[in-house]
């Protein structure tokens, strides 16, 4: 038995994961995505787990949770991806796809509160773990460095000014159907970024080692390349 999990652990450890965190509208999901896509590695959204647990809750009118209940949703949420190396994937809630339903302003508000819970987190640690496979991983959320995969071969934080963010989260919001003033994205960014960045458990930062890329003035090509750059510098991929 011992063997076998020192086998075990020996695997894991040598599987890699790039991990990618940051503020929201600098880029992550992006980058992300045409990453795995290039690499055909594995992909965890990991904020889209805070935001099924958010979007369950207002679907259960719990919109002022106690701490008990959102601990006791977390550590039963039917959570689950539909994804390949390198493709996009769905976000499923129970049997249904809330891909798109989980992406709202309410979504965003609400997971970033919940995910200040300490116990929440640690429901959710597990399931973000299990990602870790071969070929490798691409990740992104505000711990993945930090707290998740400490252990990253490449870890990234990328950080763009908060004009700059909120105009590129409004876009994807009108492009997703959802009609909401720049203003008040921009306000519920920054509303965003202080708690994420303020909370005890986990708090948004960059991990001691990564890499910082400031994205205020990149095109997503730019920013792929030089991350490709670190990649080829890091890892030794076909
Ligand atoms: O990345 P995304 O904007 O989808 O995340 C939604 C919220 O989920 C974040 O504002 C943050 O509060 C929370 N989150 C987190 N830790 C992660 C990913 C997301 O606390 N690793």
């Amino acid at each position: 038995m011992l063997q076998y999990l020192q086998l075990r652990n020996k695997v894991l450890s040598e599987i890699p994961v790039i991990t990618i965190d940051g503020p929201s509208g600098t880029g992550k999901g992006t980058l992300t995505h045409k990453l795995a896509e290039q690499l055909k590695w594995h992909l965890l959204d990991s904020g889209a787990i805070y935001r099924v647990l958010a979007y369950w809750l207002i679907q259960k009118n719990c919109e002022a949770p106690d701490v008990e209940s959102v601990i006791h949703y977390a550590n039963d949420l039917p959570v689950s991806f539909k994804s390949c190396p390198g493709a996009k994937s769905s976000v499923y809630l129970q049997d249904d796809d809330v891909t798109q339903l989980i992406r709202t302003v309410d979504c965003s508000r609400m997971a970033s509160k919940i995910s200040s819970i300490p116990e929440v987190r640690m429901a959710l640690l597990a399931r973000q773990r299990v990602f870790k496979k071969l070929p490798g991983l691409v990740t992104d959320g505000r711990d993945m460095g930090t707290v998740v995969f400490p252990e990253a071969q490449l870890k990234l934080y990328l950080e763009a000014d908060a004009g700059v963010r909120a105009k590129r989260r409004h876009k994807q919001l009108i492009d997703n159907g959802i009609d909401v003033s720049l203003a008040h994205v921009l306000a519920e960014l920054q509303a965003r970024d202080e708690r994420d960045m303020k909370r005890s458990a986990a708090p948004l930062r960059p991990a001691a080692d990564a890499e910082i890329i400031d994205t205020s003035h990149l095109s997503i090509q730019d920013v792929l390349a030089r991350v490709l750059q670190l990649v080829g510098e890091r890892f030794i991929v076909a």
